[in-house]
């Protein structure tokens, strides 16, 4: 037992205007709406979590901002913050579902531990394999001469690794952008294509194997999160590798996928598994069998980025990357205290004790929504 308890649970809901509007196969996406946590200790110390959802993947900002006030709070008010699977046990026995409230807490209690311990959380949670990631960036504009504009800026400041996201449009659109990018840099460039559960199933293989010929390194989420044996079948007739990202939340869903052989990578999202931890757990299942893991995240600031960047600092091998970039290019504003580190096409793991980053309070006040004060 630490010599310290929790004694505030503070809940920020903020929306935060995004450059471009994101186009996905499963709809177009304007700002991040999320949630803040800031949990702080009778010593003096804060802790920072966030819960980000999407209404057409996870949930509600709304949603997780009740689990987080009403039911969470009283198993939290109190507790030793070292003392984090016995406050997530807790937590799990009294409200189903909510990976993102849950992921949020987590968060806070592992920056308040490591603050306690000295340590970053990625060495909370099992050490530091790496300080750097490669940054994925996302091409999701309808209008493509933005985005190859945005790419011209981007590969400037070193990034190499770009997803389309497609099936918003029609499918030439798709083959058009991927030649028009292979053309512009050749073997440089490494192309990934996400669908966002965009295609139909029914012709996803033929759609699949239409774009080969541009060399994706994976295609991800092509069909609905619940279509799963229209997964593995595609899985198994095309060449490129197949990613999960929808069809796969949690350890449980991880290990059913695995035996369904439904993909050949997961995508790990804190925010879906309710946090870290549960990334691991998704990770080891993975490892076991011989399925790779990607860095995910949702529409989500530099708080659950950092969270992220911790969780893939700390996994045995994340050789594709990840994709913490929305608080550098996507977000209006990133609301940290100071710039969350993407930089030079890589992600830079925070390495001050907790989870090293934390909002601004005058960035936090102004985009606050008041929906519940
Ligand atoms: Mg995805």
């Amino acid at each position: 037992m630490s010599a310290h308890r929790i004694s505030e649970f503070a809940v920020h809901l903020v929306s935060i205007p995004a450059r471009e509007t994101h186009s996905h196969g499963s709809g177009d996406v304007s700002r991040i709406n999320s949630v803040l946590l800031q949990l702080t200790t009778d010593t003096g110390l804060t802790g920072w979590g966030e819960a980000s959802p999407w209404p057409v993947f996870t949930g509600t900002a709304e949603a997780s901002a009740a689990a987080l006030h009403i039911h969470i709070r009283p198993h939290v008010i109190g507790a030793d913050p070292v003392q984090v699977e016995p406050a997530m046990n807790r937590i799990e026995c009294i409200l189903r579902g909510h990976p993102e409230a849950k992921c949020a807490v987590e968060t806070a209690l592992l920056d308040l531990a490591g603050q306690i311990a000295g340590l970053s959380i990625a060495e909370m949670v099992g050490g530091r394999q790496r300080e750097t990631v490669p940054l994925s960036f996302s091409v999701a504009n309808r209008d493509f001469a933005r985005d190859r504009h945005l790419i011209e800026s981007l590969w400037e400041d070193g990034v190499r690794l770009y997803k389309l996201k497609a099936g918003f449009d029609q499918h030439h659109f798709d083959l058009m952008r991927l030649e028009s990018l292979r053309k512009l840099y050749g073997d440089e460039i490494d192309l990934r294509v996400d669908y966002n559960q965009g295609l139909p199933a029914y012709d996803a293989i033929r759609r699949i194997r239409d774009l080969e010929q541009f060399r994706p390194t994976f295609v991800e989420q092509p069909v609905k999160r619940e279509e799963w044996a229209a997964l593995a079948e595609i899985t198994r007739a095309v060449d490129t590798p197949i990613m999960a990202d929808e069809s796969v939340f949690n350890p449980e869903e991880a290990f059913r996928a695995a035996t369904d052989r439904i993909a050949d990578i997961f995508s790990l999202k804190i925010n879906k598994a309710g946090g870290i931890r549960r990334c691991l757990e998704v990770a080891a299942i993975a490892k076991s069998a011989g399925i790779e893991v990607y860095g995910g995240c949702m529409f989500e600031t530099s708080i659950a980025h950092a969270a992220g960047a911790h969780l893939m600092a700390a996994l045995p091998a994340i050789d594709l990357g990840c994709e913490f970039y929305m608080s550098s290019y996507y977000a209006e504003i990133d609301l940290a205290d100071f710039a969350f580190p993407a930089k030079g096409g890589f992600v830079h793991v925070p390495g001050a004790p907790g989870l090293g980053i934390r909002p601004d309070p005058d960035k936090l006040a102004f985009h606050r929504s008041d929906l519940l004060t």
